[in-house]
C-alpha cells in the first residue's frame, strides 16, 4: 500500500491507499502553520505513525509516501523551494520525512498531484492531452501533455493562475498584474465585491448576505446576480469574460481532449462554467477545440491524495 498526503494551508489530509487506488484509512487534522516547517513536519510524522498504527501496519508494508504541496518543488532533492501560503522556503520535506519512517518519500505540486489524480483514477486515463483548472481561492493549472505529468524544464510549469489576462489588470498576490488567478479566483472576486459593500452599495446582495459584508462567497454572489444585483451582474459578467478568454487561450494553445475543472467556486456555482464556455467558444478558432470534452472533476479531495501517492517521478 501506500500513504497519500495532501498539505494545506488550514488542513492537512492524509490517507492509506491500496494499490489500486482505494482510500482504506483517512485522517484531517488543522495544519500546525503558525509552528513554521518544523511543527508541520512534525505533524506529519505523528500522522504517519497514527495512521500505519490503525491498520496494523509497519514502514515496510509502505511502498511509498507522495506528499502534495502548494508551491515550488525541487524535484531532484524533493524540497519544497518556495510555498507561499506556509510560508517555508528550501523546507527539506522529503529528507526529513524519509529519515523519520524509513519510507521511500516522494514530493510533488498540490496541483499536479490533482490534476495527475484525477486524469488516472477519475477518468481512466481516457484522453492523452488534458488540463486541470482548479478555481478555488486562487486558480491552479496542470497539464497533462501525451499521456504524462508535465511539469516544465525545473518542474515548476503549469502555473496557469499567474498567466497574464489583462497587463493593466488587478493587483496579483504573485506581484503582477492582471493574472487570470487575480480575474478568476474566488478570494479576489470575493474582494471586489466586499469592497463595493463596504463602499456603501446595497441591493439584493445585501438582502442575501443581511448586511454582513464578511458572508460574501462566490456562491451568494452567483444566487445574487441571478436575481438581477447590479453590481453581481456587473462582476459576474467580468469573471465570465476574463475565463472564457483565459480557457480560449489554454485550448488554441494546447488543444487539449479533456478539461477537467475543480475547485470551491467550481463546486459552489450553477452556471460560471457552463457561462465562460460559451466565451470560449465564441473566442477560439474552430479547430482547436473541436472535440474538446469539459468535465468537472469526479474525487473531490482524494484525487490530490491519489496523485501524491502515485505520480511517476519521471
Ligand atoms: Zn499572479
Amino acid at each position: 500500500m501506500r500513504i497519500g498526503i495532501d498539505i494545506g494551508g488550514t488542513k492537512i489530509a492524509v490517507g492509506l491507499i491500496s494499490e489500486s487506488g482505494q482510500v482504506t484509512k483517512r485522517r484531517k487534522v488543522k495544519t500546525d502553520a503558525h509552528k513554521g516547517y518544523p511543527g508541520v513536519r512534525d505533524q506529519i510524522r505523528g500522522l504517519v505513525a497514527a495512521l500505519l498504527s490503525e491498520a496494523g501496519a509497519g514502514a515496510t508494508d509502505v511502498g511509498r509516501i507522495g506528499i502534495a504541496c502548494a508551491g515550488q518543488i525541487d524535484h531532484a532533492t524533493g524540497k519544497i523551494l518556495f510555498s507561499p501560503n506556509l510560508n517555508w522556503t528550501d523546507a527539506p520535506l522529503k529528507h526529513d520525512v524519509e529519515e523519520a519512517t524509513g519510507i521511500q518519500t516522494f514530493i510533488e505540486n498540490d496541483v499536479n498531484a490533482g490534476t495527475y489524480g484525477e486524469w488516472r483514477f477519475g477518468f481512466h486515463r481516457e484522453a492523452s492531452n488534458v488540463v486541470g483548472i482548479f478555481i478555488g481561492t486562487g486558480v491552479g493549472g496542470g497539464l497533462i501533455l501525451n499521456g504524462r505529468l508535465f511539469r516544465g524544464s525545473h518542474g515548476v510549469g503549469g502555473e496557469l493562475g499567474h498567466t497574464t489576462l489583462n497587463p493593466f489588470g488587478y493587483q496579483c498576490r504573485c506581484g503582477n498584474r492582471g493574472c487570470f488567478e487575480a480575474y478568476c479566483g474566488g478570494s479576489y472576486i470575493e474582494e471586489r465585491v466586499r469592497q463595493r459593500l463596504m463602499q456603501g452599495y446595497r441591493g439584493k446582495l445585501w438582502d442575501i448576505v443581511e448586511g454582513r459584508a464578511g458572508s460574501v462567497h462566490v456562491g451568494r454572489i452567483e444566487e445574487a446576480y441571478l436575481l438581477g444585483d447590479d453590481l453581481c451582474t456587473e462582476i459576474w459578467g467580468e469573471v465570465v469574460e476574463y475565463l472564457g478568454a483565459g480557457l480560449q487561450s489554454v485550448a488554441n494553445l494546447i488543444n487539449p481532449d479533456l478539461i477537467i475543472f475543480g475547485g470551491g467556486v467550481v463546486k459552489g456555482t450553477q452556471r460560471l462554467i457552463d457561462e465562460a464556455l460559451l466565451v470560449m467558444k465564441r473566442r477560439a478558432m474552430r479547430a482547436s477545440i473541436a472535440g474538446l470534452k469539459i468535465e468537472r472533476a469526479r474525487l473531490g479531495d482524494d484525487a490530490t491524495l491519489l496523485g501524491a501517492a502515485f505520480v511517476k517521478d519521471e
